[in-house]
């Protein structure tokens, strides 16, 4: 399973598929892609491999956008079809989240949910963070990051996400505990993924967030880095990569 992301200058749909690609040594049943530009967001995915998800692009997707997030998902909650593939939204359309690992206490946290009026598509345990995630930012009228972090304060498991909110779409939110997430520094752009492969041609400076830190990835801002539990702040540290 794995982890893309891009938010920059150049065509995000290239840079997230062939991420996808360097990434499929890990294991997967099922990949998608979010991409967003001046029309909105636009989705697509598909139980299988990323070449089924690029053919089904090709019939189903402008490809347009700076930004973007792709997706390979090893089914813990929910079978592998396309319903259950990555990347969810929230109740609103306005979150849009993709996720490696497994949401233990999803249960109770659907079910309070289900109660405040929430409907669930999909199965699995990912769609019940966005949609707290959502109940957070609207609850408490803040921004992407702050809901981020308090949703992930009630949270029970394993993750690397990565979040979107069209709300103020210069932003990707990152977030890791348990599995592994690398930030590639560009100039003028971002990269987010699993390992560095996907984005080692594009940079070689990277940041690797450690266990219980979240980012926030902003168009032509620093990387703000800080831990999920107390709001500490991380000075970012940037590692030169052997190319
Ligand atoms: N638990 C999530 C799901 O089943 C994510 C699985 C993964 O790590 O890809 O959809």
């Amino acid at each position: 399973c794995g982890i893309v992301g891009y938010i920059g200058h150049r065509d995000a749909y290239p840079i997230v598929i062939k991420g996808l690609k360097r990434l499929e040594y890990r294991g997967y049943d099922s990949a998608g892609v979010m991409l967003y530009d001046e029309t909105g967001i636009k989705l697509c995915k598909t139980k299988g491999k990323v070449s089924d998800l690029e053919t089904k692009a090709s019939d189903n997707l402008t490809t347009s956008g700076n930004i973007g997030i792709g997706h390979t998902r090893w089914a813990t909650h929910g079978v592998p079809n396309d319903v259950n593939s990555h990347p969810h939204l929230s109740n609103s359309g306005d979150l849009v989240i993709i996720h490696n690992g497994i949401i233990e206490n999803y249960a109770p946290l659907k079910e309070e949910l289900i109660k405040r009026g929430y409907t669930f598509k999909s199965d699995t345990d990912t769609e019940v963070l966005v949609n707290l995630i959502e109940e957070v930012q609207k609850k408490e009228n803040i921004k992407l990051g702050k809901a981020v972090q308090i949703a992930l304060n009630q949270v029970v498991g394993a993750y690397a996400i990565a979040v979107f909110d069209k709300k103020n779409p210069n932003e990707i939110v990152a977030a890791r505990l348990g599995s592994p997430l690398a930030i590639g520094v560009g100039e003028g752009e971002y990269f987010i993924a699993s390992d560095a492969s996907p984005f080692i041609e594009y940079t070689s400076n990277a940041v690797y967030l450690e266990d219980g830190e979240m980012a926030n990835i902003r168009l032509h801002k620093p990387l703000k880095i800080r831990k999920i539990k107390d709001d500490s702040l991380v000075d970012p540290y940037i590692q030169e990569l052997q190319m």
